[in-house]
């Protein structure tokens, strides 16, 4: 079997960032707990390895019950600014680690909510980035398809926002709707480059390859959206959390493609590669 990797995969600069600071924040903190808002990242290899460090996940998304004078790590997508005030109305010191990009999107969203924009937020219900932004724009609304974008509701202008992993193709889809029912659409875009950039690779990759191999956290949204791209493309395409998930039956192929989501660390994709090399 050939394996061939894309030419970008993996953790995103954000993820990467996120994590070196809950590792920094795990081994540079002794005596304090020192706490993670959720999961850093959608990878339970990395959430094993910073609990072995010491770092644990708060046990509420909301910020409360964090003891005083721990150290709590806001992870890449960021939070609400309701949350902030609760970590820091508990005593504990914050370590944000929201990636520039999801920040950035965050301001844009609220400085069009106090200028009387009705807020559209393009991206996953329940996405904890989305729920973020969303958060900073008080009366904002989530779509997640097409159909939902003819349903808001408007008052004043609209702007959209994208969530930062959302598919270009998705984004535009909602897009067009809305700029049909509100021509002064305000669009703000906000996918994030490093999103592009791994499906411009897996677009890339499936050319050259009969069969891809996706490694990422099931939970992982921009990791599961890689497999559909692929299976898109008209490849056969299994998303597995690990090396040890690979079917026997990847081996039929000849030319397998091997990618990764941008919450994956380089280990475990280095992992997968060396067990398709063993089927
Ligand atoms: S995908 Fe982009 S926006 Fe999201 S964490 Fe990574 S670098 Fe930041």
């Amino acid at each position: 079997m050939t394996i061939i990797r894309a030419d970008t995969l993996g953790f995103c600069p954000g993820v990467r960032m996120a994590v070196r600071a809950a590792e920094d924040a795990a081994g540079g903190n002794p005596g304090s707990p020192v706490f993670i808002l959720g999961q850093i990242v959608h990878n339970p290899r990395v959430s094993a390895r910073l609990a072995e460090l010491g770092a644990r996940e708060l046990p509420s998304m909301d910020g409360t019950g964090a003891p005083s004078g721990s150290v709590v790590v806001i992870r890449s997508h960021g939070t609400t600014p309701a949350t902030l005030e609760n970590l820091r109305a508990s005593g504990a010191r914050v370590v944000d680690a929201t990636c520039p990009k999801v920040a950035a999107n965050q301001r844009a969203a609220a400085d069009y909510a106090r200028k009387g924009c009705t807020v559209v937020i393009a991206g996953d219900h329940g996405h904890g980035e989305t729920l973020g932004v969303a958060a900073h724009a008080p009366g904002s609304v989530i779509v997640s398809t097409p159909a939902e974008a003819a349903l808001v509701e408007a008052r004043g202008a609209v702007a959209l926002v994208a969530q930062t992993t959302m598919s270009e193709e998705e984004y535009e889809a909602i897009r067009a709707v809305l700029a049909a029912r509100f021509p002064e659409l305000i669009d703000r875009g906000g996918i994030c480059g490093a999103t592009r950039d791994r499906r411009a690779a897996l677009a890339r990759l499936c050319v050259r390859v009969d069969a891809i191999v996706v490694v990422g956290g099931r939970n992982s949204a921009n990791t599961r959206r890689l497999v559909e791209y692929a299976r898109s493309l008209g490849k056969p395409a299994w998303h597995v959390e690990s090396a040890d998930e690979i079917p026997a039956e990847v081996g039929r192929y000849g030319r397998v493609g091997l990618t990764a989501g941008a919450s994956t660390p380089d280990e475990v994709i280095d992992e997968a590669e060396r067990r398709l090399g063993e089927l």
